[in-house]
């Protein structure tokens, strides 16, 4: 679904609550507090224009408790109306170079706080399940993605490791790494790559890359000379990754001038939740849905765990 379609077929709130309630609930709906399926539908008299106004009433005697499809999830207590949620949704899944608090907050014409913390309750449903685990081929490669952080006279110091494996013709995987030892490597790579289904790992020639006591010793592992300015032969290169990563350089230095490396794994997530996607014609749809499973995220508790710095900066 591409933006102009969310905005037709979700132009009210009541229409983005139906359809938030068909993926929450696609065998009926269900009460949230006691799981009764006896519920009736009704629509409760708002004091203010912010309340949702069609909700349900569990019918059992001991519950009768009243709720609606965004309860419980990531939408709730959100004072934001649903339509602009999801427009933000559509807006963010399509942004190949990622979006901004502040882009985001032109586009919806809300405050800039509004949309930054909009942003990081859907980044929260971009997070990849933990069985994501390449097979067959796959490439390693390491880059480097900085930013300015004052105080650090070596170039080096103000940069971060961004480990990228990626299974050929598959999946992406971006893994902040505090360094580029064999151990580090090592534990990014046995978390991410499965040991029995890859027949085939390409890495560059560093030394790091070294598998003979590991759980991948039986894998097939080919080097490619970056040190001797060699990328490709035949079968062995690790190019497929590196279009990764000029695409997330070209993200990075487009969208987040000054990425904060404090959140930069959260935003690899985002990129590498996008990239794996898109050819997905119902990205859209699949966000909406894992948001609806996704329990609500307190603005106290998101500030808290930022320490008041926005993810992003304008
Ligand atoms: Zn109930």
């Amino acid at each position: 679904m591409r933006l102009i379609e969310v905005n037709k077929a979700f132009a009210t709130d009541e229409q983005c609550l139906a359809y938030l309630e068909h993926k929450r609930w696609p065998n009926g709906v269900r009460c949230t507090v006691c799981g009764a399926k006896e519920v009736s539908k009704i629509t409760r008299k708002t004091a203010s224009k912010n309340k949702r106004a069609q909700v349900y009433q569990c019918l059992e005697k001991t519950c009768k408790s009243q709720f609606s499809a965004t309860n419980g999830t990531i939408f709730h207590d959100s004072h934001l109306p649903l339509s602009k949620w999801f427009t933000a949704i559509a807006l963010i899944v399509d942004a190949k170079k990622g979006m901004s608090a502040l882009q985001l907050s032109r586009h919806l014409a809300c405050n800039y706080r509004t949309a930054w913390y909009l942003s990081h309750r859907i980044r929260e449903a971009m997070d990849e399940p933990d069985g994501l685990k390449l097979t067959g081929t796959v490439e390693i490669d390491e880059t480097y993605i900085g930013g300015k952080q004052r105080g650090h006279k070596s170039k080096l110091k103000n940069k971060d490791v961004v480990l990228g494996i990626r299974q050929r013709g598959g999946p992406l995987k971006l893994v902040q790494i505090k360094d580029s030892k064999a151990g580090t490597l090592y534990e990014a790579i046995s978390k991410h790559v499965d040991a029995k289904d890859t027949k085939h790992i390409v890495t560059d020639d560093a030394g790091a890359y070294n598998f003979r006591l590991t759980k991948f010793h039986n894998v097939k592992h080919s080097k490619i000379r970056h040190s001797r300015k060699e990328y490709v032969k035949g079968e062995v290169h690790t190019n497929t990754v590196e279009s990764a990563f000029s695409l997330l350089k070209r993200a990075v230095i487009g969208t987040y001038h000054q990425l904060s490396i404090k959140h930069l794994q959260r935003y690899l997530d985002e990129f590498g939740y996008r990239f794996n996607r898109r050819e997905d014609a119902d990205i859209f749809e699949q966000t909406v849905s894992r948001m609806a499973g996704v329990a609500p995220m307190p603005y106290a508790q998101l500030i808290e765990e930022h320490a008041f710095t926005p993810f992003v900066r304008p």
